[in-house]
C-alpha cells in the first residue's frame, strides 16, 4: 500500500493501472515492464503514481531460445532415464534383500538340522545309558 507523498495517507486501491516498457539503461540488458498504479489520495485528493510490479524481459534470438529449450528437453529426458535407473536399482536391492533373507533362513534350517542330529545322537546315548542303568539296577535287586 503506497503512501500519499503529500499527507502520508495510505491508499489501497489504484484508480487505474497501466504498463510501461522501459528501454535498458546503459550497461543493462533487456527491457523492463513496469506495472504502474495511479492513486488518488482519499484524504487530500493528490494524484500520484506508484510502481506496483516489475518484469524484466531479456531479448534472446529465436535460435538461441530454441537451443535452450532443446537442451532443457534433453536434460529432462536424462533426468527421467536416471529416475528409471534409480527405480531399477531399488528393485534390485529389494530382490537382493529377499534372497539374503532366504539364504539366512536356509542357513538357520541347516544349523537347526545339525542341532537336531546332535540331539538325536544324545537321545540315543541317553537311551543306551538308561538301558545299562536298568540292567545294573536289576542285578542289584
Ligand atoms: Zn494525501
Amino acid at each position: 500500500m503506497p503512501n500519499c507523498p503529500k499527507c502520508g495517507n495510505k491508499e489501497s486501491l489504484p484508480t487505474r493501472t497501466f504498463s510501461v516498457i522501459v528501454e535498458p539503461a546503459k550497461g543493462e540488458r533487456g527491457m523492463t515492464e513496469r506495472r504502474v498504479g495511479m492513486y488518488t489520495c482519499s484524504n487530500c485528493g493528490t494524484k500520484f503514481p506508484t510502481v506496483i510490479s516489475k518484469q524484466r524481459y531479456l531479448i534472446v534470438a529465436e535460435e538461441q531460445l530454441k537451443s535452450i529449450q532443446e537442451e532443457l528437453g534433453s536434460v529432462k529426458k536424462g533426468n527421467e532415464d536416471l529416475n528409471t535407473k534409480v527405480r531399477g536399482m531399488a528393485e534390485q536391492q529389494r530382490e537382493m534383500e529377499n534372497s539374503m533373507e532366504k539364504s539366512a533362513k536356509e542357513n538357520e534350517v541347516r544349523r537347526l538340522k545339525v542341532k537336531l542330529a546332535e540331539l538325536e545322537e544324545f537321545v540315543t546315548y541317553l537311551r543306551k545309558e538308561k538301558g545299562e542303568l536298568e540292567q545294573k539296577a536289576s542285578k542289584i535287586r
